[in-house]
């Protein structure tokens, strides 16, 4: 027993040793191999998922279908043909004209914003090319900067971008995700709702197509303006669209509301949305469209030729 003593204090040595000396440091190595951002927790189905598996899919979780929010930049990649895509410069507007601040500095959210984007980004990004051969102008929310709210720089956007696609024919889509007006821009903010109806309707007079893709969330001040007014309307699955989140709706009216509530699949059943469209798809839909509106002739004899979205996925 002595010597079986003598072994178990070898033995706790050893322990203590591996745990207080050896561990931290293998944990520091493999926390500097590893780090966290290399995975992503689904909130769909709480699958861990690698993040290079998951760019492959385009953000959508294999075991479930989830559709991760996506960038702006990350957006215009996956609906222009190829990749390829040239872009436009936001329109400049007077910054943070009101001298805003809550628990920040707007002009400080704003540089924060633009730290992350780029110089003179805002919620919006403008390009174009062609999306099954047809020429497009795309406008795509970026939810990052500012939960993709619509303030003066993103109005100004989407009428440049309306111009755009009036002066070169080309249809516009419009891809919104956004919490709604940006209240940091006052009144400023809710102006922007009928000059992006206006911006809208220059498109349709114009006899272009003007095309929504509804994604996760479209709602508030967004919601009430541009983004229900598409020739057609497209969503992505499981994208919350609304105009009042639920919870406020459920308060002010006291009652329950039924299941997928405000979510792109209700909004399909109810006739709000035209199609829900899974985001690998998206790409050949939306070319499809746009060969039928434009081209209806050319189209049916090159339909099957449109490039599959897996040949223009991003590696
Ligand atoms: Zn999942």
């Amino acid at each position: 027993m002595g010597d079986a003593g003598g072994n178990d204090d070898g033995l706790d040595a050893a322990v203590n040793w591996l745990t207080n000396y050896v561990l931290p440091k293998i944990r520091a190595l493999t926390r500097r191999d590893v780090p966290d951002n290399l995975w992503k927790k689904c909130p769909g189905c709480e699958q861990m998922l690698f993040h290079r598996e998951l760019a492959a899919s385009l953000e959508v979780c294999r075991h479930c279908g989830h559709h991760f929010r996506i960038g702006g930049e990350a957006r215009l990649k996956m609906l222009f043909d190829g990749g390829a895509f040239d872009k436009l410069e936001l329109p400049k507007v007077s910054a943070d004209p009101l001298r805003f601040r809550d628990r920040k500095r707007y002009s400080e959210r704003l540089r924060e914003g633009q730290a992350a984007l780029g110089p003179g980004s805002d919620a919006l990004v403008l390009a174009e090319g062609r999306i099954g051969g047809t020429a497009a102008v795309v406008a795509a929310f970026d939810f990052a900067f500012m939960g993709g709210s619509m303030g003066m720089a993103v109005g100004e956007g989407l009428v440049a971008a309306a111009r755009r696609a009036v002066e070169h024919e080309a249809a516009l889509i419009v891809v919104p995700a956004s919490g709604g007006a940006r209240m940091q821009e006052g009144i400023l903010s809710l102006m922007q709702m009928p000059r992006t109806v206006i911006a809208a309707d220059m498109v349709k007079e114009a006899g272009l197509p003007y095309i929504v893709l509804l994604t996760d969330p479209t709602t508030g001040g967004v919601s009430a303006s541009f983004a229900m007014l598409g020739d057609i309307t497209l969503a992505e699955p499981g994208a919350i669209i609304g105009f009042a989140g639920a919870r406020v709706i459920e308060e002010t009216i006291r009652e329950k509301l039924p299941e997928r509530f405000q979510r792109a699949e209700y909004l399909l059943e109810h006739g709000i949305v035209d199609q829900v469209v899974p985001r690998g798809e998206l790409h050949a839909t939306l070319g499809c469209i746009l060969a039928l509106l434009r081209e209806p002739y050319r189209a049916q004899a090159t339909l099957p030729a449109l490039p599959s979205p897996a040949a223009q996925q991003p590696e």
